[in-house]
């Protein structure tokens, strides 16, 4: 095969995921897995019921339509009036999605120039550097620093060039549990509408969302015509599997990111979206008692963390808690994670692998609290031996 590498350079040096390759530690090593963020109970099962039904009386079992059914359509614009005010028209203005990650990556290969430039905070959800560098495009990171996480603003201005295209935003923010608030949303946007940039808005964590609220990027004056709102069913319903997303967005950005998306997987998940279109519609309740489980999960998981002797910075939203592993006389976060299963049966992510700048994020390390009390309580005890 000669000597030319077979992995071309736009991924040169993305190797496996870490989310791979701790998940599989995890399982060899019989470790408690707090590294990967999935969580280890299932969502109702009235919605996995709907699921189970879908695929026994037909439904979706053949190629759904490429936009996605008419009933998740309509379900996701329902979703984003009911909670947070916004139009959107389900014909021309959402989009049904494999994941989150799908949307993700149709829209930066859709929206994208080879050169343009995009900025987004790093630390950086993994898929954002690979499919930025898939499109040919150049990642600029805006560094998110200890002990808050809260982007420096005047900094953000100072990265945009007349190659910025893109700026690539992520609320409740993964692996900080940064949550914009509305100050700082203002400004991306007066920043975005002044430079005429697109925005991207990776908003998966919604309904976990723990100090203030959330709110849509996509609501402030100017966004409507220039941001892609992605989320996705996995995080909210606890059905990561499924992998069913969505991009709402105008009909002009929808309809550049559908022409990436039907060249990616064309379609997917015929069934379980009809069972998506039933969980959008679930109560209140539903949500709230969502959000109060893992709240109270984070307090347990953070405390425990704390007693452990970490330094632990408390997530506003999402189900991650972001660590400085610096009190207990450690330095670099890889080692670390890599050699914790082997001395007390847990695994972590190490945030590093999500910078470009790694020694910004060096010494920090992340677990998820989406999992069962007793495991959390259970990791806790295995780290106290720290
Ligand atoms: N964005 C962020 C910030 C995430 O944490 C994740 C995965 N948990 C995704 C996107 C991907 O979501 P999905 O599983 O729906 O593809
Ligand atoms: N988003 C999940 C996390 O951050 C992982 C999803 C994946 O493995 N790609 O843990």
């Amino acid at each position: 095969m000669g000597t030319r590498p077979l992995l071309n350079r736009r991924l040169a040096g993305m190797g496996t995921t870490i989310f791979a390759e701790m998940s599989a530690l995890a399982v060899a090593t019989g470790s408690v897995n707090l590294g990967q963020g999935f969580p280890d109970t299932d969502g109702p099962r009235e919605i996995a019921q709907a699921a189970a039904d879908a695929v026994l009386s037909g439904k979706g079992n053949q190629y759904p339509p490429g936009p996605g059914i008419p009933e998740l359509r309509t379900a996701i614009a329902e979703h984003q009036q009911r909670f947070y005010g916004l139009s959107y028209d389900p014909d021309t203005e959402v989009l049904v999605t494999a994941g989150a990650t799908e949307a993700l990556a149709a829209a930066l290969l859709a929206l994208l120039e080879p050169g343009d430039e995009v900025i987004a905070f790093e630390p950086f959800y993994d898929s954002y550097a690979a499919c930025i560098a898939m499109a040919g495009a150049v990642r600029v990171p805006l560094t998110l620093r200890q002990p808050t996480f809260r982007p420096d603003l005047d900094e953000l201005r100072s990265l945009i060039t007349p190659r910025t295209r893109l700026l690539l935003i992520n609320t409740p923010h993964n692996p900080t549990g940064l949550v914009l608030d509305p100050s700082e949303l203002a400004a991306i946007a007066e920043l975005a509408v002044e430079h005429d940039l697109l925005v991207i808005t990776d908003e998966v964590y919604e309904h976990l969302v723990f100090s203030g609220t959330h709110h849509p990027l996509a609501a402030l004056p100017g966004m409507h015509e220039r941001t892609v709102s992605i989320s996705s069913a996995g995080k909210t319903f606890s059905f990561t599997g499924w992998k069913v997303g969505w991009v709402t967005a105008s009909p002009a950005l929808v309809s550049a990111v559908r022409t990436a998306k039907q060249y990616l997987t064309y379609v997917s998940a015929g069934p379980f979206q009809y069972a998506v279109a039933e969980a959008l519609r679930l109560p209140d309740d539903y949500f709230d008692t969502f959000r109060a489980d893992l709240l109270r999960k984070r307090d347990l998981l953070a405390d425990g963390l704390s007693a452990a002797g970490f330094r632990v910075f408390n997530p506003e939203g999402t189900y991650f808690i972001t660590t400085d592993i610096t009190p207990l006389g450690e330095k670099d976060g890889i080692e670390f994670c890599r050699a914790l299963p082997e001395r007390c049966g847990v695994v972590a992510i190490p945030n590093a692998v999500f910078y470009d700048d790694s020694e910004a994020g060096r010494s920090l390390v992340r677990f998820t609290f989406c999992k069962k009390d007793e495991v959390l309580a259970e990791a806790v005890s295995r780290l106290r031996r720290l």
